[in-house]
């Protein structure tokens, strides 16, 4: 397999809804390489979730080619998808994706277990996120910050080759953005992992090797200074 964990070239997307159309991604083209990270932004209602859920097989483009992982879509069932999605590929979401029925400790083993892997490095992402005192806790018993932590820990527990995370500090105070923003992109760096950012924060953008928009339906490179 070559470095880019993402390939894709004139992505569409239209959602039908009876006889309405709404034409979302309109030619969508880039590529993502190992280790690297890339910010998304653009406005809302423009098409970013959407994105995601193309990129991780929830959604399925109607033309374009995309290549996940080495894989061209064209040849992923869904079950293929599913087991990417337990292996490879961790989506961050907004509201953190956590199981309520278990506590913070077991969801970040049973995300591992899922990978197929039988050790886990929770105690050591909990430390470092600085969530080591919820690891009995359920996630109805977090607050948003710890929640968000949590879900990142989950996502690192599976050893992802591919991150697509929306607004992964979107629900954390400042002072606590600012502590877990190294963290997250020290455990991308580290792992070689890449990583798809959806964000409004500037120095989470900042921070990536580059910054698209999306904008009309497509990809471009996003300078902040035009934006602002
Ligand atoms: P963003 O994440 O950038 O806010 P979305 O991908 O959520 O944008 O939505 C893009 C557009 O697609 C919006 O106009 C939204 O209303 C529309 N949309 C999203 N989901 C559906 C759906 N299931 N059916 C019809 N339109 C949808």
């Amino acid at each position: 397999m070559n470095d880019f964990l993402i390939e894709s070239e004139g992505l569409k997307y239209t959602y039908r809804n009876g006889a309405a159309y709404v034409a979302v991604l309109d030619g969508v083209s880039f590529s993502l390489c190992r280790g690297e990270a890339v910010a998304i932004v653009g406005p809302s209602g423009s098409g970013k979730s959407t994105l995601l859920n193309v990129l991780n097989g929830l959604l399925a483009a109607q033309a374009g080619e995309l290549r996940v992982l080495g894989r061209s879509a064209l040849t992923l069932s869904q079950d293929d998808w599913a087991q990417l999605r337990r292996k490879h590929i961790a989506t961050l979401f907004q509201d953190g994706n956590l199981i309520p029925t278990l506590t913070v400790e077991r969801n970040i083993a049973f995300r591992a277990g899922l990978a197929g892997l039988a050790e886990n490095d929770g105690a050591a992402l909990m430390e470092r996120l600085d969530i080591a005192d919820t690891a009995e806790r359920y996630p109805d018993q977090l607050s948003g910050g710890q929640r968000q932590r949590a879900a990142l820990a989950c996502a690192f527990a599976m050893q992802p080759k591919l991150i697509l995370a929306d607004e992964p500090t979107g629900s954390l105070d400042y002072a606590t953005a600012q502590r877990v923003t190294p963290l997250f992109f020290d455990a991308i760096r580290e792992r070689k992992v890449g990583a798809l950012i959806v964000t409004h924060n500037p120095e989470l953008a900042e921070r990536c090797d580059r910054k698209l928009e999306l904008r009309e339906g497509a990809l471009c490179p996003w300078d902040s200074a035009l934006s602002s």
